[in-house]
């Protein structure tokens, strides 16, 4: 375990605004900052972070916590690897015995397995890979965006990266999960031969999957074969290049979707750099989220001809559904966009990208696009039904009546008609479950106030007892403080929140961490906790008496509660002002 004085240094090394921006953009609203939170499916900013008490919490789902909470959900990794990411982007340094004693989750293990496989392929490239080298060239990609995006080559042996990775010390029953490996009459194999090879990333940069291109035309598998889901990677949630091009698009303000790897590799080569790939997959609403907290305005860049216009109209009206920008750069028919970019040039795919189409014109006005008026129609208003944005939906079909032709009137009640139907059919994600907090307010207003000062924490720590709680998840946190803060963290709530590894737990923290109940002072609510409770204690008494009335003990001891009973109800409504 790290020391505890390492870990509060650390996490006041890194500020909570700047580390989370590196993760998605913040915008300034006055005291603290909003934006998209990554851990539910949303476009609004209900994420807030303050800058002060160096906390975050999203409003829509509940999560919160401090910078290693945010670091640790966002990555999925241990504590323990929070801190120590954190402590290398502050530049401080860990002692070696305290790093060793660390335990990796099975996802750590995971991504060590990618990263090394990565590695060997990268290397393979380099000294066996001389087709696939060749293969690159005839297609124009330079070695550096080869270098730049982390290519490589998987050998043509049949245990060529499984004895690799058993040399480096990973376990045999690991591999087997790793999705690298398939089992051919009871052997294990490796998955990709002679292949040149795409490592996928996640939006932080780690490799979480692979795609292979045959190299030998023919061969077994299909020209490409991707990994299978698994414990790092879904196949639709993660967007090809999108670790390389975030920044750029919220930049830009502006993402190019395309379909595929060259198309993304010529786009990159070309110089445009807000672009991510689908993975020869439709636009995913996993996808079109990931999109949302770089940017709302979605270029739809795919293949010209019939299939490829299908996919990106059904792609960009989801994005509708969703709450984003979506637009249209059309191609010649048997056009790409690797293809157009050699061909025709970066001016000319310029143009295209300025001239793209609302989707809603493209729907009405392309030839290419399926079905007639009445379909097209359909097909956006389906979409425009699922968007919870009234405004929204009203200019959409505003714009909708202009490239159609057709009355809003007539618009709308069509739009009603299917309402019912599709708002069954598509429920929105619904905030996190909140555990009913309303009764025993004053249990959660003693425990945010005892979190403001140490004198106050230090009267609830002694003067109390879990038994004070009747609110389960009060009593819960009262437990936890009392097991791990002392008086002395109290004061810094960032702190407070390090090392819980009850998530749950933490969210609710750090909820009451947050709130400033200025009205209400500490002696007041502590009476009140304790009038609770002394209600509580003769409420008991009174059932055992009933069941045992001639246990003068039990008369005696009510007697006693009684009389401290009204000693502090009397106390309290001294204090009301009137
Ligand atoms: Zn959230």
């Amino acid at each position: 375990m790290i020391d505890n004085h390492l870990i509060e240094q650390i996490r006041a090394a890194n500020d909570i605004v700047e580390v989370i921006q590196g993760y998605l953009p913040l915008k300034r609203a006055g005291s603290t900052w909003r934006g998209i939170c990554p851990f539910h499916q949303d476009t609004n900013p209900s994420l807030n972070v303050s800058q002060t008490k160096q906390i975050f919490k999203c409003f829509a789902c509940g999560k919160a916590g401090n910078v290693y909470g945010f670091v640790q959900e966002y990555e999925k990794i241990s504590f323990i690897e929070a801190v120590k990411k954190l402590a290398q982007r502050a530049g401080i340094a860990i002692p070696r015995f305290e790093r060793t004693k660390r335990v990796n989750t099975k996802r750590e293990q995971l991504l060590v397995v990618y990263q090394t496989a990565r590695d060997f392929f990268a290397e393979n490239l380099q000294r066996h890979g001389d087709e696939a080298l060749e293969y690159l060239k005839s297609r124009q990609i330079s070695p550096e965006t080869a270098q730049n995006l982390q290519l490589g080559y998987a050998l043509g042996g049949e245990k060529a990266l499984l004895n690799h990775l058993m040399k480096e010390g990973h376990a045999v029953a690991l591999l087997k999960e790793s999705g690298l490996f398939g089992v051919y009459r009871g052997n294990v194999v490796d998955l990709f031969r002679d292949r040149l090879m795409f490592p996928i990333h996640n939006n932080t940069g780690d490799v979480i999957a692979f795609g292979g291109r045959q190299m030998a035309e023919g061969g077994p598998g299909g020209k490409y074969i991707n990994s299978p889901s698994g414990e790092l990677y879904t196949k639709g949630n993660e967007l090809y290049g999108l670790f390389k091009s975030k920044y750029e698009l919220s930049k830009a303000d502006k993402a190019l979707v395309c379909e595929g790897y060259f198309d993304f590799l010529r786009l990159w080569e070309a110089g445009f750099v807000n672009s991510v790939a689908t993975l020869g997959t439709a636009l995913t609403k996993d996808q079109i989220y990931l999109l949302a907290r770089y940017t709302k305005n979605v270029y739809m860049l795919f293949d010209g001809d019939v299939a490829g216009i299908r996919s990106a109209t059904r792609g960009a009206a989801l994005c509708m559904a969703i709450g984003l920008s979506p637009f249209i750069v059309e191609l010649p028919p048997d056009s790409d966009p690797d293809t157009f970019l050699l061909e025709e040039g970066k001016e000319a795919m310029q143009q295209r990208i300025d001239s793209a189409l609302p989707l809603i014109s493209f729907v009405a006005t392309h030839p290419q696009v399926e079905g007639d008026a009445r379909e097209r129609i359909d097909l956006l208003l389906e979409h425009i039904r699922q968007n919870q944005d009234a405004v929204q939906r009203e200019l959409w079909i505003n714009d909708m009546s202009d490239a159609f032709g057709i009355s809003t009137s007539a618009l709308n009640s069509r739009l009603s008609s299917g309402r019912q139907a599709f708002t069954r059919q598509e429920p929105q994600s619904a905030p996190a479950e909140k555990p009913a907090a309303e009764e025993f307010l004053e249990e959660r207003t003693l425990l945010i106030l005892s979190l403001q000062s140490a004198e106050y924490y230090k009267v609830l720590a002694t003067e109390l007892n879990e038994d004070y709680f009747n609110n389960m998840q009060c009593r819960e946190i009262y437990q936890w403080l009392v097991k791990h803060i002392d008086p002395d963290v109290v004061g810094s709530p960032a702190d407070i929140l390090s090392n819980i590894e009850n998530t749950h737990l933490r969210d609710t923290l750090a909820e009451l961490l947050l709130e400033d109940p200025q009205q209400l002072r500490f002696e007041d609510t502590l009476d009140q906790v304790k009038i609770r409770k002394l209600q509580r204690d003769l409420e008991m008494l009174d059932k055992q008496i009933l069941s045992e009335p001639h246990d003068v003990g039990l008369l005696q001891k009510k007697q006693e509660l009684m009389g401290v009973y009204r000693r502090m109800t009397r106390k309290v409504i001294h204090k009301l002002p009137y």
